[in-house]
């Protein structure tokens, strides 16, 4: 096996491809939290970020790929292997048909779509982060998901280029195939989106960020929810009993209902809370740490557990944890 360093510097040939030693991956987080990667390596261009990926399997070195990191729990001690991050960022369109690079950020392409009238995806502007990372967590708000505008999805296996179709996908509530083969990383994805009116898109598109912003401030440090949305049916029946209908919304429950109900909102650990106001949003107020993040992560499950009798599922992605 060759040595990190002998690693890293065969990944320093490789033409168009950035490679650090050490970088902190606070930097790289939305909760601003986060010790070094061993080694971080990222690219626009395609074919290095394959041959980056060949040479960090044959290292033997653990591997993550990230994108925005707006959705990630890095631990303190960070991450003994090789973060790798694809930052090719195209957006093209013909009749309807979008191909968009994992790399590109999703609001792009939310408003690349609005901007040529195309309906689908204005329910999704300010969902922070990447196309990739929204492809592999089938990302979605106000009731719609990517998935249903996914026609192919084209990722690298770690032997070859493959081309999914959406069902090949198994999309599901805030998930994928992806998620189940970590291994895989998206390239890009080509969508289908109907002909609409630009102005009125871009009115759903704003209101819907007007909403977000007073409730995610953009220099909030966090990631969003924490846990995901129950769905009632898969609920144990004595848990499913307990919740009111009002608190239903097309048959999920809101984790956030059962975290009120064990007292979540506003509880504290070092410098992480849970907001006053959501008890599913948990922040970073300044110098917050992967472990108190964790600890107040399991605190809650274990509440939520004990008076609800079942597990709270992250949908937060743990590296190095
Ligand atoms: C304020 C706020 C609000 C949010 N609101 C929503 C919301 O309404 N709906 C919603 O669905 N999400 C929401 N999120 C969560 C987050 O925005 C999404 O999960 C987003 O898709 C993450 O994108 P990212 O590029 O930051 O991914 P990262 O956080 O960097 O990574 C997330 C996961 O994606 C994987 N990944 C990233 N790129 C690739 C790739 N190219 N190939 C394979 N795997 C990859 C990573 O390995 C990791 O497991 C919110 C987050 C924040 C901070």
């Amino acid at each position: 096996m060759p040595t990190p360093e002998e690693t890293r510097l065969r990944l320093a040939e490789i033409p168009n491809l950035t490679v650090f030693t050490g970088a902190p991956l606070s930097r790289y987080t939305r909760f601003g939290i986060g010790g070094p990667a061993d080694l971080y390596a990222e690219t626009e261009n395609a074919e290095a970020f394959v041959a980056a990926l060949w040479v960090a399997r044959s290292s033997g070195m653990d591997i993550e790929v990230i994108g925005g990191g707006t959705n990630l729990i890095v631990s303190d001690a960070g991450f003994r292997g090789i973060v790798v991050r694809y930052r090719g960022d195209r957006l093209l369109e013909s009749n309807g048909r979008v191909h968009a690079d994992a790399g590109a950020v999703l609001q792009d392409l939310v408003d690349f779509a609005i901007g040529r009238g195309l309906v689908g995806l204005e329910t999704l502007a300010g969902i922070p982060g990447s196309v990739g990372a929204a492809v592999y967590g089938n990302a979605g708000a106000y009731g719609h998901s990517l998935s249903e505008r996914v026609v192919k999805v084209r990722f690298y296996d770690g032997q070859t280029v493959r081309v999914f179709s959406n069902e090949d996908c198994q999309f599901e509530y805030r998930e994928s195939i992806f998620k189940r083969h970590k291994e895989w990383v998206i390239f890009s994805t080509e969508l289908r989106l109907d002909g609409g009116d630009a102005r009125t898109l871009r009115e759903t598109a704003d209101s819907i960020l007007k909403v977000r912003n007073e409730k995610f401030p953009v220099t909030m440090k966090c990631a969003g929810s924490i846990f995901k949305n129950l769905l009632l049916k898969e609920l144990p029946a004595d848990a499913a009993a307990q919740v009111p209908d009002a608190a239903v919304r097309e048959g999920k429950v809101p984790a956030a209902w059962f975290l009120e109900q064990v007292g979540a909102k506003g509880m504290v650990r070092g410098d992480i809370h849970v907001a006053a106001y959501h008890a599913n949003l948990i922040y970073n107020a300044g110098a917050g740490t992967a472990a108190d993040l964790c600890t107040l992560i399991r605190e809650l499950k274990g509440r939520v557990l004990e008076r609800f009798g079942f597990e709270l599922e992250e949908e937060v992605q743990y590296i190095g944890v």
